[in-house]
C-alpha cells in the first residue's frame, strides 16, 4: 500500500472512531414511546373523568402541609385508608415537625404499628421532622429538591406535596396511575419516570392540575387491576386494551 492511500485509511479510520461515541450516546439515549391515543381522544378522555369528578381531592386525611407529607410517606404500600385510621389520633397530638419530634420515635411507632414498613417510616419521619426544623424553620419547602432531599422522601411523594399542598401541575406516577396508562394507550411506559414523562408532554394544560387524581382513581375504582369494570367505564370507546372486550 502506498503512502498516500495510507495516508486516507488512517484519516477515515480517525474520522469514524471520533463518530462512534456520539453514535453510541445516540442509541443509549431511548426515545420516549408515543402515547397510542391521538390528541382529540386525550382531550375526551380526561372531558368525561374530569365530568364525573369535578373537583377530585386525595383520600388521604391532613390538615397542613406537614401532615400532608406524613401521610404520604406513611402511605407507601399501604392503603390510604389504613393510613387515615392511625393518622387520625396521630395528627391529633403530632400536628407539626416540632411537635413530631417532641413525641419520639418509639411513641410514633406505636402510633403508626398498623401500617406496613412502620419501624423505618417512623425513623423516616423523626429525621425529616427534625431535618425540617433545622433547614427551612419547620416550613415544608415548595421545592422539589428540597423536598426529595428530606429522608423517606423520593419522586413520587414530592410530586404529591407539590400537586396537593401548593397546587402545582406535577404528576405523581403510582401503581394506578402506571395501570391506567398502559392499558389505555394514554402513557405507554416501561417504569414511573417514562409515565410521568409521557403524561408531562401529551396531558393538555388545562387537565395537568387534576390529571393525577382523575387517574388514580380511575385505576382505583374502575380501571381496578385484577377485573376492570370495563363495563362502566367511560372511557371504553377511547381505551386500546385488548383485554377490554372479554371484560
Ligand atoms: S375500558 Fe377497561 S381497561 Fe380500559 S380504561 Fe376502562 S376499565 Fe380500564
Amino acid at each position: 500500500m502506498d503512502a498516500t492511500k495510507r495516508n486516507k485509511r488512517a484519516r477515515k479510520s480517525d474520522k469514524s472512531a471520533k463518530a462512534r461515541p456520539a453514535a453510541r450516546g445516540r442509541a443509549r439515549k431511548r426515545r420516549l414511546p408515543r402515547s397510542r391515543l391521538s390528541p382529540e381522544e386525550i382531550e375526551t378522555l380526561f372531558e368525561r373523568l374530569a365530568a364525573e369528578r369535578p373537583a377530585p381531592k386525595s383520600e388521604l386525611e391532613y390538615h397542613n402541609p406537614f401532615t400532608l407529607l406524613v401521610a404520604v410517606v406513611l402511605s407507601a404500600q399501604a392503603t390510604d385508608a389504613g393510613v387515615n385510621k392511625a393518622t387520625r389520633a396521630l395528627f391529633a397530638v403530632a400536628d407539626t415537625p416540632q411537635k413530631m419530634v417532641a413525641l419520639g420515635e418509639e411513641r410514633l411507632r406505636e402510633m403508626i404499628k398498623t401500617i406496613g414498613l412502620y419501624r423505618n417510616k417512623a425513623k423516616n419521619i423523626i429525621a425529616l421532622s427534625e431535618k425540617l426544623i433545622a433547614d427551612h424553620d419547620g416550613e415544608v419547602p415548595r421545592d422539589r429538591a428540597a423536598l426529595e432531599a428530606l429522608p423517606g422522601v423520593g419522586r413520587k411523594t414530592a410530586n404529591v406535596v407539590l400537586n396537593v399542598a401548593f397546587g402545582e401541575p406535577t404528576i405523581a406516577v403510582d401503581t394506578h396511575i402506571f395501570r391506567v396508562a398502559n392499558r389505555t394507550g394514554l402513557a405507554p411506559g416501561k417504569d414511573p419516570r417514562e409515565v410521568e414523562a409521557i403524561l408531562e408532554r401529551v396531558v393538555p394544560e388545562r387537565f395537568r392540575l387534576h390529571c393525577h387524581h382523575w387517574l388514580i382513581l380511575h385505576g382505583r375504582y374502575v380501571c381496578v387491576a385484577r377485573k376492570p369494570r370495563c363495563g362502566a367505564c367511560v372511557i371504553a370507546d377511547i381505551c386500546r386494551w385488548d383485554g377490554k372486550a372479554s371484560s
